[in-house]
């Protein structure tokens, strides 16, 4: 059976020059990069190489980046350093964040009594600037706004530029979640001005189990994991050499690649809309993800017109693998917090989300198989509804 991976918001296979360049680094350099000796200084040596390669791509300094171990750890650690070392009393954000956003702003709201206050959505799940405004200037308390800069379900792009300059008004920070667009848009995190950025190197190509937070240089915190003082103190825990290595290579390799290899995904979602739109009638997409303008490019998130918390089982048995929102232990999908804060939920009950998600890997004909399937089970369902 033809296997077609359609979840690369979740994770992307790892480049084969990705995989050989963290080869020869295991292969040649073992050392500890906080030993003295030559070993230890030929580690340290990759890991700030690949460093400032990180950093000139996304015109920072290379003191801004602190390496991490994923998405999750780096915004826990620009949200819990802001409240304990910042001063930060109050928190603006939204119900469309990752979990690792949502449930560390919980943590802050109902452990740290830090107020917490969510903008809101409109049915498209477009943040409200003006209701942004207005709660930014309710109060002259130190604040931290914190909203993604594209969401990992249904792809909604974030005004970043405009959220700088209302936070810019109260003088407060802006941390963005830039996991899903650090290596898909050509950023430069200054020119955007935000204080706090975080990424992942598996949604890239790269390897999991390692990312980085960026810092604004003229931020100070303090290490949220005490230990050997690696990372300029900000981090401790004997680096991942290898990991640094491969994600330099990997956002290297996004970055030269990102025109021709966004034209091709560009050219797969219309393809894909527009398949599905014909062979699936009363197809829906959620918020903005049919708009390439207003969405990421690597995203569609749909709903059948039909309600089916199977589906997923169902596409697995043809050899798709694409993403349901947040599955639950009878392996029956539940809706997922951000499917739940755009639609109604009338629409929910009528209707099954899918999230499907691009890389370059991909081909018109996955794209073909997954129309194929989906038909089929649209039609079984009319059948027998
Ligand atoms: N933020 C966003 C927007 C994500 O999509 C993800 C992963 O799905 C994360 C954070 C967490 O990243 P990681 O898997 O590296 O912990």
């Amino acid at each position: 059976m033809q296997r077609v991976y359609l979840d690369n918001a979740a994770t992307t296979p790892m480049h084969e020059e990705v995989i050989a360049a963290m080869a020869d680094c295991m292969r040649s350099t073992y050392g500890n990069p906080s030993s003295t000796h030559v070993f230890g200084r030929e580690a340290k040596a990759q890991m700030e190489l690949s460093r400032k390669k990180i950093a000139d791509l996304l015109h920072v300094h290379p003191s801004e980046i602190v390496f991490t171990s994923c998405g999750t750890e780096s915004n826990n650690f620009i949200i819990r350093s802001s409240v304990e070392h910042l001063g930060v009393e109050r928190i603006i954000t939204s119900t469309l964040e990752h979990k690792c956003v949502q449930e560390t702003v919980h943590e802050m709201e109902t452990h740290h009594n830090i107020e917490v206050l969510r903008v809101k959505l409109d049915s498209w799940g477009t943040v409200d600037y003006a209701d942004l405004e207005e709660k930014l200037k309710a109060s002259p308390k130190k604040t931290l706004v914190t909203l993604m800069h594209a969401n990992n379900e249904i792809g909604n792009l974030l005004d970043v530029k405009k959220v700088r300059a209302l936070c810019d008004e109260v003088g407060a920070y802006f941390h963005t979640d830039t996991v899903q667009t650090l290596g898909h848009y050509p950023l430069d995190l200054h020119d955007l001005g935000v204080d706090f950025a975080s990424c992942s190197a598996h949604k890239l190509h790269g390897p999991k189990g390692i990312g980085f937070a960026f810092v604004k240089k003229s931020i100070h915190f303090k290490p949220q994991i005490t230990g050997g003082g690696q990372e300029r103190n900000l981090r401790s825990g004997t680096e991942n050499v290898y990991g640094v290595v491969g994600m330099a290579k990997a956002f290297e390799m996004a970055l030269q690649d990102l025109d021709q290899h966004r034209q091709h995904i560009e050219g797969l979602k219309t393809y894909a809309i527009e398949r599905l739109r014909t062979e699936i009638p009363g197809i829906e997409f959620n918020g903005h993800s049919a708009d390439l303008e207003k969405s990421l490019y690597t995203v569609l998130s749909l709903r059948l017109p039909f309600n089916n918390p199977l589906i997923g089982f169902e596409l697995e048995l043809k050899g798709i693998a694409v993403s349901q929102g947040s599955a639950c232990s009878s392996g029956a999908a539940k809706v997922s917090a951000v499917i739940q804060s755009i639609l109604t939920p009338e629409q929910i009950e009528k209707s099954t989300p899918l999230r499907i998600s691009f890389s370059c890997y991909n081909t018109k004909e996955d794209i073909d198989a997954l129309v194929s399937v989906l038909k089929q089970v649209a039609e079984k369902h009319m059948v027998t509804a």
